[in-house]
């Protein structure tokens, strides 16, 4: 070894810390050697000095090695420890080890080789203990780190969550609370258009007329937030019933067709449906097919947009709106469906809207147990396929009317329950999307 090493010798025996301070000078050991000859001594001088290593007498006058080890141990001082026995101390060793001696030696032994082999063992085992124990509190520390990441995580978490239910309440009581103005505003300027109540020039016309198509944009709006905010938290059911899909599909089309005729595109419908009895929410399918129909209006600027219903095995019915229009990237197809987004997310965007249609879309499919399928390519046009259960699941449901479906898919139902929601119900996204 070529470092200086600090050693002790603790032995009330002058001839046997001789012998130890021989042996080791013998075999070479580089060292700075102390020699005490009771506990007491010792004790004072592993308080104050650090070893690198103690020769330990076990037979000491005032209390035995195992009962300074112990002293030292309590008192949290760390030091390689040898423990020279005598004859008849071997059934002792166990326990010194356990107590915390690195090693031990029976005096008859001490020679140079062995001295010095012991002090090496001693001191390496002690270095890679050490060493352990750092490792260990280091782990601990990183450990007790990560717990406090963790819980600062789970609170931000909790207060995200706090957040956006806040947020969903906000947009739901505030799109609540502004409907009942924007309805006003619509049915009296219905009202002033009505001849008579009066004649208005051709630009008081006008104007009432503007009012009026930007309440109805306006309210459109709100409806979506609305929904949008309610479907966020769950609270969005949907109201099952028999009936004609292919009659709601001519419905919303016959509702979009002015939108369309203004741009000059032709809106065409191609009904495949064998059977077209279904067990679905008619008022949020419509909403489906305004949503997309009126996007398919929007990005086009010309040519035709087709709306296609047909059977599926499995029964399934598919729903289709295809346009000619601007199409979609397909690095946007994921992100188009999120809430808010939209492929032209700028201020000076050329399209308007709430970025909300397809989310709404895509959460009602989803709670009808049905998939969406988009493909398109940018200047071609796009393609949304909703493929949607002929009956869906009772699961967030208010079914209108209790039905079974036979094995050819079509609907039965218990006497008396063939009817529609008596319930009074709102067109949630009845008008169309209308420029301004
Ligand atoms: P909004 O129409 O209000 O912007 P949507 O959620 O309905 O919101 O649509 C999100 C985005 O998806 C649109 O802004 C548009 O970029 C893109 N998109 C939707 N439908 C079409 C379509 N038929 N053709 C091209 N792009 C579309």
């Amino acid at each position: 070894m070529e470092e200086t090493l600090k050693i002790l010798v603790v032995d009330d025996d002058e001839v046997d810390r001789m012998a130890v301070r021989s042996a080791l000078t013998e075999a070479g050991v580089q060292m700075e050697l102390s020699e005490v000859s009771d506990s007491n001594d010792a004790f004072s001088a592993l308080s104050t000095t650090a070893y690198d290593c103690v020769f330990l007498d076990y037979r000491l006058p005032l209390q035995d090695g195992l009962t300074l080890i112990q002293q030292l141990r309590y008192s949290e001082i760390q030091v390689p420890l040898v423990v020279l026995t005598g004859q008849g101390d071997e059934q002792i060793t166990g326990e010194l080890i356990k107590a915390g001696a690195t090693d031990y030696l029976s005096k008859s032994r001490i020679s140079p080789e062995n001295l010095a082999q012991v002090l090496r063992s001693a001191i390496r085992i002690y270095r890679a203990e050490m060493q352990a124990t750092l490792a260990k509190e280091e782990l601990i520390r990183k450990n007790q780190e990560l717990e406090r990441q963790q819980q600062h995580i789970q609170m931000q978490n909790f207060k995200l969550l706090e957040t956006s239910r806040l947020k969903s309440h906000f947009l739901a009581t505030m799109s609540h609370e502004l409907r009942t103005p924007m309805n006003a505003i619509i049915g009296f300027s219905q009202i002033l258009l009505r001849p008579k109540f009066g004649q208005l020039t051709h630009q008081q016309a006008d104007m009432v007329e503007r009012i009026l198509n930007n309440g109805k944009h306006l309210l459109m709006l709100l409806n979506e937030v609305l929904d949008f905010s309610k479907l966020e938290v769950g609270r969005l059911d949907l109201k099952a019933e028999i009936f004609d899909v292919s009659k709601i599909v001519n419905q919303a089309v016959n509702e979009m067709r002015s939108l369309a005729d203004a741009k000059n595109l032709s809106l065409l419908v191609q009904n495949h449906l064998q059977n077209p009895s279904v067990f679905n929410d008619p008022v949020r399918i419509k909403q489906i097919l305004i949503n997309l129909l009126s996007n398919a209006i929007k990005f086009t600027e010309s040519g035709e947009i087709w709306v296609e219903v047909k059977e599926l095995p499995e029964k399934k019915v598919a729903i289709i709106v295809r346009d000619t229009g601007i199409g979609i990237a397909s690095r946007d197809f994921k992100r188009i469906f999120e809430a808010f987004r939209q492929v032209d997310q700028t201020i000076t965007r050329k399209y308007q809207g709430t970025g909300l249609g397809l989310a709404i879309v895509d959460s009602l499919v989803r709670m009808m147990g049905g998939k969406i399928f988009l493909e398109s390519k940018v200047g071609m046009g796009s393609m949304f396929k909703i493929e949607l259960p002929r009956q869906i699941k009772l699961t967030n449901v208010t079914a209108n009317s209790p039905n079974s479906q036979d094995d050819d898919g079509n609907f039965y139902s218990p006497k008396n329950s063939h009817q529609s929601s008596s319930e009074p119900r709102e067109a949630p996204i009845g008008y169309p999307k209308f420029k301004i």
